[in-house]
């Protein structure tokens, strides 16, 4: 299967000689085309770190990172690799840089030298693909946080990437902003065959992902299914990470007695469980 991104004993100290501050600590991954990935881990573990390894805006202390086998050492392919692996970060007051959505939209394209009849042909399709079309002339600050993070990921998708990386998109969301941009997320995934990297706090998020990687101090901890991570409650909460309500009422139920699968993940599995009890 083609491996969109390749990192290998990959190591990120913020200064050279200090032990102390290794983030990331040799580990190695390789992410397949279409996969979505989420990572879970509390904070200081090294997520964000990673995010920006994969998007060559820090590079490894040692190892090496490739993004379609272009490893991001070569500073002649940075372009191409931000190009192929885009980033979408927790505060979409950051990223937003326009007073109007859709020329916010357009900067990506611009800066990679796009011609204007093609940018506002991406522009429309970008603003289309995240829901928020009819809100193309209007002023950033006079959206919610959910909006203005769809406007984030149109600027983004507007650059055409094969690959995303959200760094806790959600984080500062309230709980619709939240499922919008799930939503939205979820969607680029399946009709788009964008491959995801998604950081998250929230349990929720991962249930459906291909893959969930737990880091804990720099390295990978456990990896796998969202049911195989998920159903290791003891040895989550024993690093301090949660696992998705239901579950965990699930594993309550089952200490408690109640003859239930450790493995849970959504409410329906819940509920038909819970009438095959007699
Ligand atoms: P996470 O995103 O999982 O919370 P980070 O990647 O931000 O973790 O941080 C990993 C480790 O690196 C933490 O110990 C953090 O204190 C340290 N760190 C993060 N950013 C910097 C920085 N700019 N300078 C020095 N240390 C940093
Ligand atoms: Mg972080």
């Amino acid at each position: 299967m083609n491996k969109i991104i390749k990192f290998k004993d990959l190591t990120y100290k913020y200064t050279d000689n200090d032990e102390s501050s290794t983030a990331l600590n040799s580990i190695s991954k390789e992410i397949n085309q279409g996969e979505f990935v989420v990572i879970i881990g509390h904070n200081g573990s090294g997520k964000s770190t990673l995010a920006k390894l994969l998007n060559a805006l820090l590079l490894p202390t040692s190892g090496d990172v490739y993004i379609m086998g272009n490893n991001t050492k070569n500073s002649q392919l940075l372009w191409e690799i931000r190009e192929t692996a885009g980033m979408v970060f927790q505060n979409p007051d950051n990223q937003i840089v326009a007073t109007v959505v859709e020329e916010d939209v357009a900067f990506g394209p611009e800066n990679l030298g796009i011609e204007s009849n093609e940018i506002k042909i991406r522009v429309e399709e970008a603003l289309n693909t995240v829901g928020m079309l009819e809100f193309r002339n209007k002023a950033p600050h006079m959206l919610s946080g959910g909006q203005k993070q769809r406007v984030a990921i149109a600027g983004v998708i507007a650059m055409r990437p094969s690959c995303i990386i959200f760094d806790e998109p959600t984080a500062m969301l309230d709980p619709a902003g939240r499922k919008e941009v799930m939503d939205t997320i979820r969607k680029l995934n399946k009709d788009e065959n964008i491959t995801i990297i998604h950081i998250t706090h929230f349990m929720e998020e991962a249930v459906d992902a291909d893959r969930i990687i737990v880091m804990e101090e720099g390295q990978v901890i456990l990896e796998g299914l969202p049911r195989e991570v998920f159903s290791k409650v003891k040895a989550l909460k024993s690093i301090g990470l949660d696992v998705p309500q239901v579950t965990e009422l699930a594993h309550e139920l089952i200490e408690a007695g109640v003859n239930l699968p450790e493995d849970i993940l959504t409410v329906d599995e819940m509920v038909m469980h819970l009438c095959q009890l007699n």
